[in-house]
């Protein structure tokens, strides 16, 4: 137990956190370009923001929450997702009193409890946005398009856009009556969360992952055919806007989310190569939410993107640039006299804003010079006895094999000199 972290989690080591820190420079890049701004909220709440924020007949709250009970008995609960932290941080904090829409992003760890595989993790990381307050198709537009335009950065080609319109509480118990009269006589075939389903929440039949149930809802009504004007018109305006900014996409009528303030678009972005954990983003409109957190009726729409899932793809793809760990100083010290003056050099340099490190562990002269060409040095600070003798310091180019002694004190102006080339 000491030695082995709990079932679902994974440290993020020294040789990967770099490409971590990679994807992270370039979602603040892309954010930067499209104007939304970081959010980051706890990694807990009160568990009832997510029993309405995702709604009590999602996998997440039925089965995947870690909720416990704190020392003055409040039910708490690691957050699974952002959005309802994000809505709940909109309301409290009044962001709408600013200038609309809102326009946020977050990075952070997320907690559920999955059955842990490649890509599915029980404390896994996401990268997504939130647009709140503005209500027609060019935000959701938006919304794609950074996506699009993030995972297109970092160089990942066949990803697979799909898009769909779950329709708004005015269209959507049309449907819901057309699912329900459709599955009426399967129903004894279907998985028994689907029986329950079917009650409940009958869209989310379509989208079980059990293949019985798959080959059931074959030729169920779709969607798309129940929209009202309004909702038609939506994702009309969306396609169009999506054609003429060249971002291709599908339309898949199973795409759903089942809730009633899922309204409109929804979407997911798939790489396939990663299998069954092929989905790497999920986004879609809720323009129920807000008000279901208490606020006044407002629209939103966001997405949220598993960063492991991105690291995965681009470790397929061989996309993941190398981890620099270059220097520009190693000070090398030879005998004990040597060391004090060596940390007062390195400290010099360090604090002139030049990467540096020493040795610490008394090697030798060969394995000194071994250590620095591992990081690699671009220079290194010999003192030896002679040097040390004559305030100089021995300074040897690591590329050329050129070596210079000079003044002690000239080092760090030397090596700024040398930084400026
Ligand atoms: P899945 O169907 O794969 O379980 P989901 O519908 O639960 O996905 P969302 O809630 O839409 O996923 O979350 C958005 C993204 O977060 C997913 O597309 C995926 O990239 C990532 N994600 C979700 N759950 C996990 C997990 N347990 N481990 C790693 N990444 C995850
Ligand atoms: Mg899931």
């Amino acid at each position: 137990m000491l030695t082995t972290g709990p079932r679902g989690t994974k440290d993020i080591l020294p040789d990967s956190s770099g490409h971590w820190q990679y994807v992270e420079k370039i979602i603040r890049e892309v954010c930067h370009n499209f104007a939304y701004q970081e959010i980051r909220t706890p990694v807990f709440e009160h568990t009832e923001l997510f029993l309405r924020g995702i709604g009590d007949t999602t996998d997440i709250v039925e089965k995947e929450m870690y909720t416990f009970t704190d020392r003055a008995k409040r039910s708490i609960t690691l957050r699974p997702e952002n959005t309802a932290s994000a809505v709940r941080s909109y309301l409290e904090n009044k962001l709408y009193s600013g200038p609309q829409p809102t326009k946020l992003f977050y990075i952070g760890p997320m907690f559920r409890y999955d059955r842990p595989q490649a890509g599915r993790y029980r404390q896994f990381h996401q990268f997504g946005i939130e647009a709140i307050g503005a209500e027609g198709p060019a935000i959701d537009a938006e919304v794609i398009s950074l996506a699009v335009a993030f995972l297109n950065k970092l160089g990942l080609s066949d990803l697979k856009l799909l898009i769909n319109s779950v329709g708004c509480p005015q269209c959507r118990p049309v449907y819901r009556a057309k699912l329900q009269e459709f599955f009426q006589d399967k129903r004894a075939h279907l998985c028994s969360d689907c029986q329950s389903r079917y009650d409940r929440n009958p869209m989310r039949i379509l989208d079980c992952k059990n293949e019985t149930c798959a080959k059931y809802s074959q030729g169920a009504p779709h969607m798309l055919d129940c929209l009202c004007e309004e909702c038609g018109s939506h994702f009309a305006g969306l396609q169009e806007l999506l054609t003429a900014a060249g971002i291709s996409f599908v339309i898949n009528p199973r795409l759903v989310r089942g809730l009633d303030y899922y309204t409109k678009t929804a979407f997911e972005i798939q790489y396939s190569p990663l299998g069954a954990q092929s989905a790497v983003c999920g986004g879609g409109r809720y323009d129920g939410l807000i008000a279901e957190c208490g606020g006044q009726p407002t629209p939103g729409i966001g997405f949220a993107i598993g960063i492991e899932r991105v690291l995965l793809a681009l470790e397929k793809q061989a996309l993941l640039p190398s981890i620099n760990t270059a220097i520009d100083v190693f000070v090398a010290p030879l005998g004990t006299e040597a060391r004090a003056v060596a940390f007062q050099l390195l400290t010099e340099l360090r604090y002139a804003g030049i990467a540096a490190d020493m040795d610490f562990m008394n090697r030798s002269l060969k394995a000194q010079m071994k250590y620095a060409n591992k990081y690699p040095a671009k220079f290194v600070a010999l003192i030896g006895e002679d040097e040390l003798a004559a305030q100089k310091v021995m300074v040897k180019n690591m590329d050329t094999g050129s070596q210079e002694l000079i003044a002690r004190t000239a080092l760090v102006p030397m090596i700024l000199e040398e930084m400026e080339k």
